[in-house]
């Protein structure tokens, strides 16, 4: 199926419950504007050397989300053009990149990455070092980030009902977070991949990282 088939198809079915971001890691360029011409310029990326190479080389009002692991000393990289971090899993990075933003002036949004899978290589936060990151008095004094939800990474299992659990789990985080801190905007929840988006949407899921499902198999 085409690229921009695969998107029409995959939207249809969210039925606007939730925003589709397309994972273009070791996906060509040709593949990246395949979808950029079919009007979709929502995309994700997950090492910090190649999104800045596609960033220089594609148009400029693609909308880049930074979805992998990223390390303080590549934010700088990043800062002047990055629409939202999904992976923001320390205190250390978050300020980061609020120093990098101001740099830019700009406003960076950042999802909280936490641990949500049985798996040893899944990175993120613990629950509990996400109560202490936003119980840090610091936090106030980091104007140019802007905390918009959570994300999570399941465990990469055929066990449906393991990945549900996980799922909800960070659901039940996400509801806990808007309870205890009415201040912050955090209205999205980043769950979501090709094998378990719908799974995810039920779950409460309002942004999918959906890669291979769009563009095959990467290189
Ligand atoms: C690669 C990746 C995805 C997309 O994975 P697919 O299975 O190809 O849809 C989503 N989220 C993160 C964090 C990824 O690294």
């Amino acid at each position: 199926m085409s690229i921009a088939k695969s998107i029409a198809e995959i939207e249809e079915k969210i039925e606007g419950k939730a925003k589709l971001i397309a994972v273009s890691k070791k996906q060509p360029n040709e593949k990246l504007l395949e979808a950029y011409k079919a009007g979709f310029k929502r995309l994700g990326e997950n090492y910090v050397q190649e999104l800045c190479a596609k960033q220089e080389e594609l148009p400029k009002d693609i909308e880049w989300h930074m979805i992998g692991h990223l390390q303080s000393n590549k934010v700088k990289y990043i800062a002047p053009f990055v629409h939202m971090i999904h992976s923001v899993d320390s205190f250390k990075l978050l300020k980061e990149i609020n120093k990098q933003a101001r740099k830019n002036e700009r406003t960076i949004d950042c999802l909280l990455q936490i641990f949500i899978a049985e798996e040893d290589s899944k990175t993120g936060m613990e629950e509990q070092e996400l109560w202490d990151l936003l119980a840090n008095p610091a936090l106030r004094d980091l104007e140019n980030v802007r905390i918009c939800g959570l994300m999570g990474m399941s465990t990469f299992t055929e066990n449906t009902a393991q990945v549900e659990k996980e799922f909800r789990n960070l659901k039940r985080i996400f509801d806990k977070l808007n309870e205890k801190h009415p201040e912050l905007p955090a209205t999205e929840i980043s769950m979501g991949m090709s094998g378990d988006w719908p799974l995810a949407i039920n779950c409460g899921s309002t942004m999918i990282r959906v890669g291979s499902a769009i563009f095959g198999a990467r290189q």
